[in-house]
């Protein structure tokens, strides 16, 4: 048996488990054991690659070189993700993203100088699928520069590194589509005469169109592009995979590339947002009108007359968001609503889909404080109950409890469900300031009647309150 057809089974196999891990990744109680399939999979599909690489007489400085990126890659790898937190998550994501893309670039571009520039043609590709490889060229550079530029701008917004505004260049859409058009040229061009300068062209343009499509979208739909690119760095890795022959690396490509499509469906059919808008880099969203709306004067409220409202409350909602992961104030909130249970108060929480910075974080953050699974509910199974509810504490959200959403046709996260918190009869708003949310918008819930700000880190001021309970 050639080492071929044993890297050829086991290919097969990590297929396989790559398949099963999606399938336990898609419920709580497997996602543990789809993990396992996952890790499973890739190791045997390194440990496969590497002996086809010795099994073709690999030379010594390529051994060599191989050794280091591995060793290089995996310290690099476990160091980040040991020391990553939970709020640092997606835009640690987001850079792993831009290594795919940066790598099918790479790819590309080898596979030219290999057969396009050296002219390896007879002993690389099969003369009459010539055509099919300066295709598989040019497409793999373009998908994998978009993901590249994209992922980085990406990485950039969640990390507050730039601002998460949506660029609003004028005529975005038609540079977009006039991006695409000019690709589809290039390429037609490049698979009748392949030649270096269309393929710099074809690579600078597709840098900038990345840029410019994740950099026009705003702040509150990054969840959307995060599983976007995710999807963007699948295609990347399965065009990769076509231009290498390498069928696990399609198989991989097309799995990341489906589901991350398909959960950015989800997430935009849950935010009410346009999936093909998304997608073609905010299509058809028009600048937001000027922030400079007087919405009145907010009112302050101290730790001791929070206490003194929650004692006299019969049912009290609380709903988190990226603040309380950032202040870790999970534990005092733990506490808190242990106390007020114990004195009979009916406490449950409101989960938005996108609290926080992504899917799940404040179900986790929650889960790790030993908060009871049955009272924390979905938006939706709570929505409907704020009007009798006596007391909300809004915990470091914002965005998610904006009533600009509902109110507000020009506001940038106009349409995007939210917690309707201003119903109940007192909202207390935990925040260390008066400044805006991720999307970068006002929230005009604080200037309501019935708000009032709680003001200092979120974890302090819910000590606070267990000290004057
Ligand atoms: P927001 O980012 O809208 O608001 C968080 C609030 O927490 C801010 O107003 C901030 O105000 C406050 N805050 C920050 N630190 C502290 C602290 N230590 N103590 C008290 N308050 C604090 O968060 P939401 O969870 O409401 O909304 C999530 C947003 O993130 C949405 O726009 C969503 O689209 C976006 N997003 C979500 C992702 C996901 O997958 N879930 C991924 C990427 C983005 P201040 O600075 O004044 O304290």
């Amino acid at each position: 048996m050639t080492m071929e057809s044993v890297a050829i089974a086991a290919y097969l196999v990590a297929a396989l488990l790559f398949i099963m891990s999606l399938a336990g990744l898609s419920k709580h109680e497997s996602a543990k054991s789809g993990i396992w399939f996952g890790i499973a999979g890739m190791g045997i599909a390194v440990l496969a690659t590497i002996g086809l690489a010795f099994s073709e007489a690999i030379s010594t400085v390529g051994a060599i070189l191989m050794g280091i990126a591995i060793v290089v890659g995996a310290v690099i790898g476990l160091w980040r993700a040991r020391v990553v937190q939970m709020t640092g998550m997606p835009e640690l994501i987001a850079l792993l993203h831009s290594f795919v893309g940066l790598a099918a670039v790479l790819v590309g571009w080898a596979g030219f100088y290999m057969v396009e520039a050296l002219g390896d043609a007879q002993t690389e590709v099969n003369s009459d699928l010539l055509g099919i490889h300066h295709g598989e060229v040019i497409v793999g550079v373009f998908i994998g520069a978009v993901t590249f530029t994209g992922s980085i701008v990406a990485f950039l917004k969640l990390s507050a590194r730039i601002d998460s505004k949506p660029m609003m260049l004028p005529g975005k859409n038609f540079l977009n589509i006039g991006a695409l058009v000019l690709f589809a040229a290039l390429t037609v061009w490049f698979v009748i005469t392949p030649n270096i300068g269309i393929l710099v062209a074809g690579t600078v343009l597709a840098l900038l169109l990345g840029w410019h499509l994740v950099a026009s979208i705003g702040g509150g739909d990054m969840p959307v592009v995060v599983s976007m690119l995710n999807s963007y760095s699948g295609w990347a890795a399965a065009a990769s995979g076509f231009l290498l022959g390498n069928n696990l690396l399609i198989v991989t490509g097309a799995l990341v590339g489906s589901s991350g499509a398909y959960l950015s469906y989800i997430m935009c059919a849950a935010m009410n947002r346009s999936f093909i808008s998304v997608i073609a880099g905010g299509f058809g969203i028009e600048a937001p009108a000027s922030g400079d709306v007087d919405y009145g004067e907010h009112h302050e409220i101290s730790a001791e007359e929070v206490a003194d409202l929650l004692k006299d409350a019969s049912s009290v909602v609380i709903t988190p968001g990226y603040g309380m992961a950032v202040a870790q104030a999970q534990y005092p909130v733990a506490e808190l609503t242990r106390q007020l249970r114990e004195r009979g108060v009916n406490v449950r929480f409101g989960i938005h889909p996108v609290a926080g910075r992504l899917p799940g974080h404040m179900n986790v953050l929650l889960a790790e404080a030993k908060v009871p699974y049955d009272i924390v509910l979905e938006m939706d199974e709570l929505n409907d109950d704020f009007p009798s509810t006596d007391v909300v504490l809004v915990i470091g959200a914002n965005d998610t409890v904006n009533p600009a959403a509902e109110d507000d046709p020009t506001s940038p996260i106009a349409g995007m469900p939210v917690l309707r918190v201003w119903g109940a009869k007192d909202v207390i708003v935990f925040k260390r300031s008066m400044a805006v949310g991720y999307a970068g918008v006002q929230n005009p819930l604080f200037f309501k009647d019935n708000s009032s700000m709680l003001f200092g880190d979120a974890k302090d001021r819910v000590e606070d309150i267990l000290k004057a309970m």
